[in-house]
């Protein structure tokens, strides 16, 4: 029986690696040239690490982990990093030593959720968190720098939409009015919001229901309950967006389904996504820190979806730029008895030499290797024969021009070697 990976669960083939190579190396570069370093966290925790802090009322712990047990611990895949970074920086002691860490990680994560294009239970995130500061600027920062990968990345026409969800004071103000202004309103939420009425009343704002959001649109705003504090961050962070020539927008009614959010929050979102419209998303998380029994120190992040990206680059026809894998130097082509040794050994040369080489391991004609060799887009094909085998010579030919020489055996690594100024032809 042939068996096949779960419904959520695409396995990545060699033709598609170079596209993820392409947005994780620009990202990479992009995430190092502002200073964040990598962090590499497992792949599974404790299963508190993520319950306390991504919410007990959140979409990811309700119905999204996958849990397994091993004795009376209880552990899960991560759904996200930032839960997880957080463990980490407290655990090694950060705050004491250095709390002001700049990191960054990319990998995957695990939700149970259901699965469709652009929701998969296994996927992957680019992420930043910045640990140990405040500064309404490491905001702008964060978002900045999301902007910049998506334009390197040639992603465009994606939104920067903004909101602050303020402090515990701003949204228990809020959550107050809340309650009085969609109580009456009840009957007409669906099921789900009824519930998140008594559990977590920020996400009704957040239901993707038209008769929910019909209800939520006449709620007042978050904006209109922050304090000074809240308010004047959420100016400076919108003022360090202006300074970098950032374009963004505000939806006062933009909620996170994370629970550990204060201030801002933020998300880019794309057209070319369909139903998933969310690139990646963010914001700061001034109370995990110390929730998690560290100090009162604060911090911000994002993670961005790498399958959306994709999705959203290939909506956008940029395809070529995708597909961009490191081609063969040249392909070694073997004809008559006794060649093949000889060409396996010179292959061995030219790979410890820095070249990218191959040749026939299925037997194939002449004919049919030289399929192989235009097929491979190697710029240079080594044809070795009976007869220059004897003379210690080998025949190099040009794909370009045609153009064949023969060359010493001994002189094709000196030959071919990259920016070699004596390439034949
Ligand atoms: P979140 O951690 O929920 O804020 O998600 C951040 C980003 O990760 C989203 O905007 C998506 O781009 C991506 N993402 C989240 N969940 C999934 C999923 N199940 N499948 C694919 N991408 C996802």
């Amino acid at each position: 029986m042939l068996l096949s990976a779960p419904a959520g669960i695409d396995d990545i083939l060699p033709e598609q690696v170079a596209r993820w190579r392409f947005v994780e190396d620009k990202a990479r570069e992009l995430f190092a040239r502002y200073g964040y370093s990598e962090i590499r966290l497992p792949l599974f925790e404790d299963l508190r690490v993520f319950v306390h802090n991504v919410g007990e009322t959140s979409d990811i712990v309700e119905k999204g982990m996958f849990t397994f047990d091993s004795g009376e611990d209880h552990y899960c895949l991560r759904p996200e990093g930032t839960a997880a970074a957080v463990r980490a920086y407290l655990q090694h002691n950060y705050p004491k030593t250095r709390p002001f860490q700049k990191w960054h990680y990319i990998g995957p994560m695990f939700r149970h959720e259901r699965a469709q294009k652009g929701r998969k239970w296994q996927f992957h995130q680019l992420g930043v968190e910045a640990l140990g500061a405040s500064d309404p600027l490491l905001d702008a920062e964060i978002i900045a720098l999301a902007g910049h990968l998506f334009d390197e990345l040639g992603l465009s026409g994606y939104r920067t939409v903004l909101n602050t969800l303020g402090c515990g004071d701003c949204r228990d103000r809020y959550r107050r009015t809340l309650q009085e202004q969609l109580g009456p309103q009840r009957g007409r939420l669906c099921a789900d919001c009824q519930r998140r009425m008594d559990r977590n009343i920020f996400r009704v704002l957040d239901c993707k229901q038209e008769a929910c959001q019909a209800v939520s649109a006449g709620t007042s705003t978050l904006q209109e309950a922050l304090c000074g504090n809240c308010r004047s961050h959420f100016e400076a962070t919108l003022q360090g967006l202006r300074i970098l020539e950032i374009p963004y927008e505000i939806n006062p009614r933009l909620v996170r389904g994370l629970d550990y959010y204060t201030g801002p929050v933020f998300e880019f979102v794309h057209p070319g996504l369909g139903a998933q419209s969310a690139l990646g998303a963010g914001g700061r998380y001034d109370n995990l820190i110390a929730e998690n029994g560290g100090p009162a120190l604060g911090g911000a992040g994002f993670a961005l979806g790498l399958e959306r990206i994709l999705i959203a680059l290939e909506a956008l026809g940029q395809t070529q730029a995708l597909a961009a894998s490191p081609a063969l130097h040249a392909f070694l082509v073997s004809i008559g008895p006794g060649t093949r040794e000889p060409l396996f050994q010179l292959a061995g040369k030219l790979r410890r030499g820095g070249l990218r080489v191959d040749l026939d391991h299925e037997g194939r004609s002449v004919k049919a290797q030289m399929r192989s060799a235009n097929r491979s887009a190697a710029p240079f094909v080594l044809v070795l024969g009976c007869d220059e085998l004897a003379q210690g010579q080998i025949t190099l030919k040009r794909m370009d021009t045609g153009q064949e020489s023969k060359i010493p055996l001994d002189s094709v690594l000196s030959v071919l070697r990259p920016g070699a100024a004596d390439l034949p032809g």
